[in-house]
């Protein structure tokens, strides 16, 4: 951080993955206060009413400062709800992802919160060109860059749509459909046993539990040290020190089944921190190669691979300590005291991660007849998963269709706009500029299409201004070279230009293309990669045929 002026960007980004605003990250680490401004400064923008949800990896502890101090300026706070993102949500204990997991949380749909990971991995070409290049120039390629990517990400917007309607929620319903038949339980019986397991688990005591058990739950590594801490414990308990409410609970259950049941607890707790810092690493890595299955070739590749296979064995190792303790406790058990087992734990890490029970605690209280099913039967665990994925399924579909109709709407709206624009004789000089946005525009017809709303409604609007405003017309021929004098050699091999400039210079890459085009030169050989093929694209140029008319 003190070589560099700026040690990184904090990126603000839709649903959609499109990148709407970007801060320089000038102190290390990441902060709270990059978040804090591009919130505020999104909500500048948007009308007095609009409510957002902002899933931020650390959404749970944003939320608390915010709630804590005042740390935006009034009308915001009400306005704004926090959720973590999904990937991340298992760094985060079980009460916390009650809250904050999108999944877990209704109204979200099926937004993953993952949105600026893919802008990393979209733009990660410019990570090499930026570190050495200067501050302005850095700040124009990213600018640049990010231009790009949400131009092409909103010309994609139709397949969007599509993707996440069959992905998303019709082959998720699907699935969500076929637990729940297979439970064959009733959603209200789900719904009250997912509002007790939330009202249990959200509750204060585990934490007052915790800090009673303190002594048991900060030893992890000697086993013997363990073992006598927890007797020492059991003596407390006995003596009357564990809170009320737990207190009958564990009296009149066998002592050793009680030692045992706490061992298991803390080796669960010991395996959930192992997890979680392994994932961790897991996330680094996708992280630096854009993805998990680009490999990334450099040091710190090497580094974040070698951490990785120590934590991944020291894991291992723990979840079959674990497991074999489960054994051994449910061998000592007996149905009638009431407390469920815990479950064994995959040693596999892909099933580790998505593994429903790693990130809840061991259960150490009887349970109270068919109320708490949910703690002992997985039909009824499976069951509320499946009914939670079915509303997110369902929210989701609700949201795609007004997204739907707001593109359809804005489409409209937008080529009324240049329409009348075009009309406009004070936009004279601007006609052909705004007639190239309108055929643009207009073109995105057919890519914008879906399920939801047809290219035919789409078209209907088109022709319905184009009719009202006579004039435009959208047929397109070759153009014809009334000039002799323009050398043919030039005119096959056409240069991309970014702006329209003067017309003496309009045939000649700018300035900016040049550097561009140096700079991933640069950044292939730099890679030792394959250098990037000369750019070459063949453009085919056509006016309209009514094009002198309108000047
Ligand atoms: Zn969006
Ligand atoms: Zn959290």
């Amino acid at each position: 951080m003190q070589k560099f002026d700026i040690g990184g960007l904090a990126a603000l980004v839709c649903r959609h993955d499109v990148p709407l605003f970007i801060a320089n990250v000038d102190t290390p680490g990441e902060q709270q206060k990059y978040a804090v401004s591009l919130i505020e400064h999104m909500f500048k923008l948007l009308p007095p009413k609009a409510t957002v949800v902002v899933l931020y990896d650390v959404g749970c502890v944003l939320d608390r400062s915010v709630a804590q101090y005042e740390m935006f300026v009034d009308g915001i706070e009400e306005r704004v709800m926090f959720a973590t993102s999904v990937m991340h949500s298992y760094v985060h204990q079980w009460s916390c992802q009650l809250h904050y997991n999108p999944r877990l949380k209704d109204g979200l749909g099926l937004t993953d919160g993952e949105n600026v990971e893919r802008l990393w991995s979209r733009s990660r070409g410019l990570i090499p060109v930026c570190r050495s290049s200067g501050k302005h120039r850095r700040v124009w390629l990213i600018n640049r860059k990010l231009r790009t990517i949400a131009k092409e990400l909103k010309e994609e917007m139709g397949s969007w749509i599509s993707r996440k309607l069959n992905k998303g929620v019709v082959e998720q319903t699907a699935e969500s459909q076929k637990t729940l038949d297979e439970c064959n339980m009733e959603v209200k019986f789900l719904e009250k046993q997912w509002a007790d397991q939330k009202a249990t688990q959200i509750s204060v005591r585990s934490p007052r539990l915790k800090t009673h058990l303190g002594n048991i739950l900060n030893i992890q590594t000697d086993i013997n040290e363990l073992e006598a801490t927890v007797e020492k414990s059991l003596g407390l308990l006995k003596k009357g020190l564990l809170p009320e409410t737990c207190r009958p609970a564990i009296v009149g259950v066998d002592l050793e089944f009680v030692q045992k049941l706490y061992l298991v607890r803390e080796i669960k707790a010991n395996v959930q921190r192992k997890a979680t810092s392994t994932f961790w690493e897991f996330d680094k890595l996708d992280r630096a190669a854009g993805g998990k299955d680009i490999a990334l070739g450099t040091k710190m590749h090497q580094h974040v691979r070698s951490a990785m296979t120590k934590k991944t064995a020291a894991l291992t190792a723990a979840i079959k300590r674990y497991n074999t303790e489960c054994q051994s406790l449910a061998a000592v058990s007996k149905p009638e005291w009431n407390i469920p087992l815990p479950e064994p734990l995959p040693t596999n890490m892909g099933e580790l991660k998505t593994c429903t029970t790693l990130m809840e605690n061991v259960w150490i209280e009887p349970i109270q007849g068919d109320s708490q099913r949910w703690v002992h039967d997985q039909d009824v665990r499976d069951g509320i998963r499946a009914m939670l994925r079915l509303k997110r399924c369902r929210e989701e579909h609700q949201r795609l269709g007004r997204e739907a109709d707001n593109m359809l709407k804005w489409y409209r709206k937008e080529l009324k706009a240049i329409a009348t624009a075009i009309k406009d004789s004070s936009n004279v000089l601007l006609v052909s500029q705004l007639r190239l946005e309108f055929e643009e525009l207009a073109g995105l017809k057919s890519s914008w299409a879906t399920s939801l709303i047809t290219e035919a409604s789409y078209e209907a609007h088109l022709s319905c201004i184009v009719q009202a405003a006579d004039g435009i017309q959208l047929t397109w021929a070759p153009v014809k070279v009334a000039d002799d004098s323009i050398d043919d050699s030039e005119l096959s091999a056409p240069v991309l230009h970014v702006d329209a400039g003067e017309e003496d210079s309009s045939m000649l890459p700018s300035a900016e293309e040049v550097c561009l085009n140096d700079l991933f030169s640069e950044q292939a050989e730099h890679e030792g990669k394959v250098a990037l093929q000369p750019l070459s694209c063949n453009l085919t140029w056509q006016t309209p045929v009514s094009f002198a008319l309108f000047f």
